[in-house]
């Protein structure tokens, strides 16, 4: 029994996963650059959390603009959305 846990040295270690939903909502947000949406990207192929958020978040963005046009969403309706289709987060 020599197994080592610590396998998580992607080159990403100063990257936490609370740099990663700082990231994640710039880039949902439009607040990103290009620059930065790269670095995303990148990083979504390694981060299935991430991975799934986004497209989460995606989907639930491209349903909502289908369903109320071009009126802004009410927050409480996404958080629901949200609620409904994400499993809880392991903590
Ligand atoms: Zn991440």
């Amino acid at each position: 029994m020599n197994n080592n846990s610590r396998a998580n040295e992607n080159g990403m270690s100063e990257n936490g996963p609370e740099d990663c939903m700082k990231l994640l909502s710039k880039v949902l947000d439009n607040e990103a650059n290009d620059d930065l949406k790269d670095q995303f990207l990148e990083h979504i192929k390694i981060c299935m959390p991430c991975y799934q958020r986004y497209h989460l978040d995606m989907a639930i963005k491209q349903l909502l603009k289908t369903k109320c046009g071009n009126k802004k969403a009410p927050a409480d309706l996404i958080q629901s959305i949200r609620t409904q289709t994400s499993p809880p987060p392991a903590q």
